[in-house]
């Protein structure tokens, strides 16, 4: 080796595919490595928090690290400079942090950047930085906080209700939105209610029109529809001897603005709605993405984006679209979240001209290609022409006697397609048939249609991660996290259509929370938790102030609570149910095996039963054994679909069921 070679770059990345598309970049002198991720972490095994010296984190190298972090400092011994280009959020400038010292890098040199193209590195190249300590703090000081909770407040589940529960920040509050929703779908009764609909044909019949009741006189029609059964067949009676007519006709000229590039909670949102990918599979299948440089970096609640993605959009939009589909300005996107210094840009390709069907050719992974054309299409929308739609109404007005029934209906026409050439969501056309108003019709065929009043739906990953961010709870890097910590700790379950259900396990472990340990359920505490993590991050707010405002009172609560909360009452709640044995009250307890019901004059009295499976006892006998039997019709809910049907207590015995209730008559 000639000793006049110049010595090479040494640039330290977090994973080995951003390790090779970087290398597809630069040319020689350059040396990419990974470091897999944290080399430097929390002890897994003790506390690791100085209490005595103001929550001094110790960090330990971390065992599966030691290997590769000797072989990078032979190599930083041989390179001429160091470069840590770990990813450009909290998580990614504590990475280098913690490399800097682990390697113990003299002299040290940043560089960030949203997206791992060859300009954007050449870019960042240009202008190192030293390490962001008010980044790093603020994720050394979440790094803290949710180990002080966890590590003091599990243990206090495991005395109290079950050995290896874990509760922690954030996540419990998370688990209280699904527990409170769960209580609302339980004690929920649905209620019947009719609607009305008929076809109407113009007097030569080559024209007819499906409408609604919607009004009847000068009534409207209460929500959802018409309670009283006997009302609805007098008015089905009426309509079949009435005379109708056109009463109105309106028309309207709508335009719809294309939706905001994404940022990572509407990609997760728009990710599960269209193609049911879990906000985690989302997460992991966009870092794949970005760190083989076809989409800027996943995590980010900012919908700036670069002034040369915007021209790029634009000349692909002119190009492909032609003139008219291109706005005479860039859109604007202004975005919501406060934080000013992290000024991020949202998700979006990194290249504009790869279509979706060529990203397929080029990248073959199916499931990478059905996320990236979501992206794309969200981007190439986000800066094309309003669409503009026509939307009609026609009332038809039914009259008999002194009553006038009134119906709808509803259509509309795309005059111009404008963005939705390249959205993924689609506006469906109706178009109505030509009616003149005032002109004669023949009502047909009126009909009721049966309605139960539904609950209000479970969260699913869409849902909650919308849920969590208009409250401030969680953040771009935190969401999926936060559901899928909630479903590997049994608290929360997933139905079959993938909605997500708290367990008795959450209930009981919410109930305790909320009852001893409120601020860490509150939502507003813990969203005020994460602002106090921003001021860190944007102004260098100090962070171990922070932690101490929180732990002291967090601790001392503890202690007290240790002594006042028995088992019993974390365990146990009341029960309608009273013992077979000695009539004293039943009690729901929790144990090993779940959920089951014990006398409350345990241990004098033993008797333990299981918990009746939820039914809703109508009181009517089953029509099938009622009689003989002493079946009683009970209503239910289909496994797949969620539709109340009604059927017997002495199921499989008996195997009566209906849709209808078996009182309702005719
Ligand atoms: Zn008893
Ligand atoms: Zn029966």
């Amino acid at each position: 080796m000639s000793k006049a070679k110049e010595k090479n770059t040494l640039i330290i990345v977090e994973s080995p595919t951003k390790a090779r598309t970087i290398s597809g970049f630069l040319g020689n002198g350059f040396e990419i490595q990974s470091s897999y991720g944290h080399v430097r972490d929390l002890p897994k095994s003790k506390l690791g928090v100085d209490l005595e010296n103001n929550f001094e984190p110790v960090y330990v190298i971390q065992p599966k690290a030691k290997e590769n972090l000797e072989k990078l400092q032979k190599l930083a011994k041989k390179a001429g400079s160091i470069i840590l280009a770990t990813d450009e959020d909290r998580e990614g400038e504590a990475i280098a942090f913690h490399l800097a010292q682990a390697l113990e890098l003299k002299k040290i040199e940043r560089i960030a950047f949203h997206e791992i193209t060859k300009v954007a590195i050449e870019e960042a190249l240009k202008t190192p930085r030293g390490i962001n300590m008010n980044l790093v703090d603020a994720q050394q000081a979440r790094r803290v906080l949710d180990r002080l909770v966890g590590y003091e407040l599990s243990p206090f589940l495991w005395k109290k209700i079950k050995y290896g529960l874990s509760a922690g920040r954030v996540q419990s509050a998370a688990l209280r939105l699904l527990v409170e929703r769960e209580k609302e779908v339980l004690a929920f009764n649905p209620e019947k209610y009719f609607t009305i609909s008929a076809t109407f044909f113009s007097l030569d019949k080559k024209r007819k029109i499906q409408a609604e009741l919607f009004k009847i006189n000068s009534e409207n029609i209460q929500e959802p529809g018409i309670e009283s059964e006997a009302e609805v067949k007098k008015i089905l009676k009426n309509l079949l001897d009435s005379s109708a007519q056109v009463f109105e006709i309106a028309r309207k000229e709508l335009k719809k603005s294309p939706l905001a590039p994404f940022t990572t909670s509407t990609m997760q949102q728009e990710s599960y709605s269209r193609l049911r990918y879990s906000a985690k599979q989302t997460m992991m299948l966009a870092q794949q993405l970005y760190e083989k440089g076809f989409i800027t970096y996943m995590r980010t609640d900012s919908v700036n984006l670069s002034k040369d993605s915007v021209s790029s959009a634009r000349e692909f939009i002119q190009q492909s679209f032609g003139k008219e589909y291109l706005p005479e300005k860039p859109n604007f996107y202004k975005t919501k979240s406060k934080m000013a210094q992290e000024a991020h840009e949202a998700v979006r390709p990194t290249n504009a001209f790869l279509v979706p069907e060529e990203f397929k050719i080029k990248n073959e992974d199916a499931k990478q290609a059905k996320l990236y054309e979501l992206i794309w299409r969200r981007f190439v929308s986000c800066q094309m022409e309003k669409a503009v739609v026509s939307q009609e109404s026609v009332v038809v007005e039914a009259s008999f006697k002194k009553d006038n029934y009134y119906f709808k209906a509803n259509g509309q026409k795309i005059l111009f397609d404008g963005y939705l050439k390249a959205s993924s969501s689609t506006t469906k056309e109706l178009i109505l048939p030509s009616l003149e108003k005032s002109e004669g019709l023949v009502i047909n065929d009126p009909k009721l249609e049966e309605h139960f009043t539904q609950p209000p739906p479970r969260f699913n990953d869409a849902s909650l991660v919308k849920m969590l961010e208009s409250l401030g709870i969680g953040r771009p890097s935190t969401y999926a996290s936060i559901i899928s910590t909630l479903t590997a700790r049994d608290y929360v379950s997933r139905t079959e259509s993938k909605s997500l259900q708290s367990t008795n396990l959450g209930v009981l472990v919410t109930d305790l929370l909320t009852h001893h340990f409120n601020n860490i359920v509150d939502y507003q505490f813990t969203a005020k938790i994460e602002d106090e993590f921003d001021e860190i991050a944007d102004k260098g707010a100090d962070w171990r102030k922070m932690i101490k405002n929180f732990y002291e009172p967090f601790h001392q609560n503890l202690l007290k609570k240790e002594t006042e909360v028995t088992r019993a009452e974390a365990t146990e709640r009341p029960s309608n149910e009273v013992c077979d044995k000695c009539g004293s009250p039943m009690v729901v307890k929790y144990g090993r095996y779940g959920e089951f019901l014990g006398c409350s004059k345990y241990p004098e009295c033993s008797n333990i039963k299981k918990i009746p499976k939820p039914s809703q006892d109508t009181g009517i006998l089953c029509p099938g054994c009622g009689e003989k039997d002493g079946g009683k019709v009970v209503m239910r809910r289909t496994k797949a679909r969620k539709r109340i049907f009604y059927g017997c207590s002495r199921w499989p015995q008996c195997n009566f069921a209906s849709w209808k209730r078996p009182d309702d008559g005719e």
